[in-house]
């Protein structure tokens, strides 16, 4: 997703004006929930978190994406974690349940020196589908608790624009949040414009 370095004027209705501050490496005002971002040199709008693997910030336009792709890993890797954990430890029960293997799998550079059978290929496999699964388990339920709570990481201990699970989901995959899971590129409007959150967050303190 392209970053565009817009300059957003500060409100001039001070009550507006609370929550922005002033970014002094941008040189300018940047709205609540906003965070500059050091890799990407700019503010960016709900600011998540810069993510490694995607290589970009995670914020208000694409925190959707990033989740999507988090469900999307976890089914994937689930489906070939339990398929290939019956194809080694069943149906090629000899050839894996054995001491070897252990070895194999706490270490795997063994690989090159205990066995060097093609068999090695199918523990290569699986053991990065177990690291796959198990990461994006974790990741999953780390985001997953933050965005129910209608926060981003950096708020994930005070979350304060939280709107009751529903209103929280629309957040992240816009007004039609059910549909998102079939794929994140339908359309689905985002319920705020990511700058104004006055209202968000009045609604919040009513909620408590
Ligand atoms: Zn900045
Ligand atoms: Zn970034």
């Amino acid at each position: 997703m392209e970053i565009s370095d817009e300059v957003l004027d500060p409100p001039a209705d001070t009550d507006e004006l609370e929550g922005w501050r002033f970014c002094s490496t941008c040189e300018s005002y940047a709205p609540p929930r906003s965070w500059h971002c050091v890799v990407c040199k700019t503010c960016i709008l709900k600011r998540d978190h810069h993510c490694m693997f995607t290589g970009c910030c995670i914020g208000h336009r694409n925190h959707r994406y990033f989740m999507m792709l988090l469900i999307y890993l976890f089914i994937g890797t689930t489906y070939t974690t339990a398929y290939n954990s019956v194809y080694i430890w069943w149906f090629r029960y000899n050839d894996f349940v054995n001491f070897t293997t252990i070895l194999k799998l706490i270490c795997p550079m063994l690989m090159f020196t205990l066995d060097t059978s093609a068999i090695n290929l199918f523990l290569l496999i699986y053991m990065l589908n177990v690291i796959g699964f198990l990461q994006s388990l974790v990741l999953l339920v780390y985001h997953w608790k933050i965005i129910s709570h209608g926060a981003v990481v950096y708020e994930r201990k005070a979350p304060k624009y939280n709107l009751g699970w529903k209103r929280n989901l629309e957040m992240v995959f816009g007004k039609r949040w059910y549909l998102v899971w079939l794929s994140p590129f339908v359309s689905s409007e985002l319920p705020n414009d990511g700058i104004h959150w006055e209202q968000v967050l009045k609604e919040s303190d009513k909620m408590k």
